[in-house]
C-alpha cells in the first residue's frame, strides 16, 4: 500500500496491484512470506495491535476455528523482510457501531501501539469487517493514516477516496477468476 500511494494519488500513472492481508495470522509469516519473497512481491499486513501473539478470538460469534496470530517477533520479521504493517484497530472492533471516543481509541490507539512496539511509521489502516462510515473514515484521517481499505469489492481508480479504498477478496478457488474478470471489466 505504501508503494501504491503515488499511483492512488495520481502522482504516477500505471496499473498496479496491491496485495493486502488482514488480521496478522501466523501463517502469513510462515507460509505467505517465503512465497512473496520468491516472487519479488511486497504486501501489507493489517495487524490487530491488542491481539498480537494471541488468536482471532473476535470471531467467537461466528464459531470459527481459532487461528494463531503473529507475535511481535514475527511482526518485526515481516517488516525486516521488506513487507509493510498496517493497523486494524486494537480489538478488531466493528467501528460503525462504536461511539466517537471508542472509534478514536481503536484507530489512533492501534497506530500508537504499533509505532511504539515496532519503531516505524504506520500509515495504512483496514476497517475490521469492512465496517466503516463517514465518521469512521474521518477519524482515520485525523489519526494520521494516509489511506484505509474496506471490504467493498472493486478497483480503485485515481481520484478514489483514500479512506474508502475497495478491494477484491482473493480467498478460495474463485480468487483468480475474480481478479481476471475485474481486470477485463475495468481495462
Ligand atoms: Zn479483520
Amino acid at each position: 500500500m505504501r508503494d501504491a500511494m503515488p499511483y492512488l494519488r495520481g502522482e504516477v500513472s500505471g496499473k498496479i496491484v496491491a496485495i493486502t492481508l488482514d488480521d496478522g495470522y501466523r501463517d502469513n509469516v510462515e507460509q505467505a512470506l517465503p512465497i512473496l519473497k520468491d516472487l519479488g512481491f511486497s504486501a501489507t499486513c493489517y495487524v490487530v495491535s491488542g491481539r498480537v501473539g494471541t488468536q482471532n478470538t473476535w470471531d467467537d460469534e461466528a464459531a470459527t476455528v481459532h487461528q494463531p496470530l503473529m507475535d511481535w517477533g514475527q511482526v518485526s520479521e515481516w517488516i525486516t523482510e521488506g513487507m509493510e504493517i498496517g493497523a486494524h484497530t486494537r480489538t478488531h472492533a466493528r467501528l460503525k457501531l462504536c461511539g466517537r471516543p471508542q472509534i478514536d481509541e481503536e484507530i489512533r490507539g492501534s497506530k500508537e501501539d504499533l509505532e511504539a512496539a515496532l519503531g516505524v511509521a504506520i500509515t495504512q489502516f483496514a476497517y475490521p469487517y469492512g465496517s466503516w462510515d463517514e465518521r469512521v473514515a474521518q477519524a482515520t484521517a485525523i489519526a494520521g493514516f494516509e489511506a484505509a481499505v474496506t471490504t467493498d469489492r472493486g478497483r480503485a481508480p485515481v481520484g478514489s477516496s483514500l479512506f474508502a479504498l475497495p478491494r477484491l477478496n482473493m480467498k478460495g478457488g474463485r480468487a483468480w477468476r475474480n481478479l481476471l474478470s475485474t481486470c477485463v471489466k475495468w481495462p
